[in-house]
């Protein structure tokens, strides 16, 4: 018999939580903006906002913290942690960073050169956006299944190979950077690479002299999807899975902020000894030493430990088990959805669940304002305000999905807490008639989605009553 994913823990301390009314939130949201990136999360209820930096640390994890060793040069954590990667992760070398990002900005530097081009399965908004800076030009090489939100492929995360060759092709391979492949690829819905796909596409790319780097971010979670759904996988442990993906690749980016499970940290992972030099020169300029990269070095041992208890069956099992659960809800109250749900979190489709709001009135920003006045859970925009505008004409950016991301933080939330999040999109759902959209007051010029500000395009409210 399947067991249902029940934890495989239990709670030794609980954080209160607020309980706001419907006139507070309609007052909190206006002042925000309309964006629950500027609410203070002491008015929100459940938050769904992301699953970065939010999971709940284990007790092994807090204790580790008291071993922190915060010498300025050559912490004892440092070396643990550079200990756990070589053995969960294989790389060679270990550059730490505060968090994603910051290996992120030292990557492609390092490797991008003025007017070079930079393949990825689908963009992440700060990988993008470092490659952009460093001169070079994003391009999306996902499968087209990706771009479906009904599309059930089960490996919607893949790269396809036509479209890698066809670039090679039509710009030569010297122009081509790296190849950037991200794991359970966030923007497409928390959807998996097949193992297959991950071998043939470092393949290929090797062949043409091209390295592969890989966002590591929520490896493990896609190792879980490999491991049950992937022909030939079904006896082998998350890290072996694990292994056998990185090893195929030239280094990592990582942000442990996710799979790892602490509130802050990263890493830059590298095999060639030359390129792993020029990071350690260039991380102690943005960073930090080589041996802390803007970490405490408690940060490093809780981060060593996460890494640890990420790869264990049963904690995988529950955390993708909470998520599926939260979205077989919403399927089944025939709220769109992408699908097949993903690793990290529920994607509401705002485009077809809003389908009187136009795309200029960015209707998921609406949908995740109208869903905090509804029941006080904070969700994000993952469409149009999130992809910016164009590098070289400055219009607009519509991406084909329009979505509501509702991450669900790690070891944080209940089975309860998930049936009110799914109550509340069911009730918004059956009035998404009474739901604006909204047009920009504010707009930021990098990662607008942060720090935009809005107002409804008519009336006061995002949610008539
Ligand atoms: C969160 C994330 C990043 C960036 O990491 P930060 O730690 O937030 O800087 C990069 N890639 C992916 C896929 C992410 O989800």
């Amino acid at each position: 018999m399947k067991r249902s994913w029940a934890e495989p823990w239990k709670v030794k301390m609980v954080e209160h939580l607020r309980v706001t009314t419907r006139a507070e939130r309609e007052q909190a949201i206006a002042d925000a903006g309309f964006n629950t990136f500027l609410l203070p999360s002491r008015l929100v209820y459940i938050d769904l906002l992301t699953d970065s930096g939010t999971s709940a640390m284990s007790d092994v994890q807090w204790a580790g913290l008291m071993r922190g060793d915060e010498a300025y040069a050559g912490s004892e954590n440092f070396y643990r942690l550079e200990a756990t990667v070589r053995k969960y992760y294989g790389y060679k070398h270990l550059i730490p960073t505060h968090q994603g990002r910051g290996a992120e900005h030292l990557l492609s530097r390092l490797c991008i050169r003025e007017g070079q081009y930079v393949p990825g399965n689908m963009y992440f908004t700060t990988t993008k956006l470092h490659q952009e800076l460093a001169g070079g030009r994003f391009v999306d090489v996902i499968v087209d299944e990706a771009q479906d939100p009904d599309n059930t492929h089960p490996f919607k995360g893949n790269c396809d190979l036509a479209k890698i060759q066809r670039l090679i092709d039509q710009v030569g391979a010297e122009r081509v950077a790296y190849l950037s492949l991200e794991t359970n690829v966030n923007m497409a819905g928390g959807q998996p690479c097949s193992l297959r796909n991950i071998r043939e596409t470092c393949d290929l790319c090797h062949r043409h002299g091209i390295p592969v780097y890989l966002d590591a971010t929520r490896a493990v979670e896609n190792c879980y999807f490999i491991q049950q759904r992937e022909p030939g996988c079904q006896s082998k442990p998350l890290d072996q899975i694990l292994r056998e993906i990185c090893d195929c690749t030239d280094g990592c980016t990582m942000s442990a902020k996710k799979d790892a499970l602490v509130n802050i940290g990263g890493f830059l992972a590298l095999n060639d000894d030359q390129l792993a030099e020029q990071a350690r020169n260039l991380v102690v300029v943005y960073e930090g030493l080589h041996t802390y990269g803007g970490l405490a070095g408690r940060d490093m041992e809780a981060m060593a430990i996460g890494i640890e208890e990420s790869v264990h069956q049963e904690h995988m099992h529950s955390r993708i088990g909470q998520v599926q659960y939260l979205g077989k809800k919403l399927i089944e109250a025939g709220v769109p959805v992408v699908r097949p749900i993903g690793g990290h979190g529920i994607f509401l489709n705002a485009a077809r669940f809003l389908p009187h709001v136009p795309r200029e009135q960015f209707p998921a920003q609406a949908l995740s304002a109208a869903l905090y006045v509804d029941s006080g859970v904070r969700a994000m925009e993952r469409g149009a305000v999130s992809a910016g505008r164009d590098k070289e004409t400055g219009e607009n950016l519509y991406p084909s999905l329009e979505l509501v991301r509702l991450t669900i933080p790690r070891r944080v939330y209940t089975q309860a807490h998930m049936d009110v999040t799914a109550e509340s999109v069911i009730d918004l759902y059956e009035n998404r008639d009474k739901i604006v959209g909204l047009e920009f007051v504010h707009e930021p010029r990098y990662l607008r989605f942060f720090q935009a500000r809005f107002r409804p395009a008519s009336g006061d409210r995002v949610l008539r009553t």
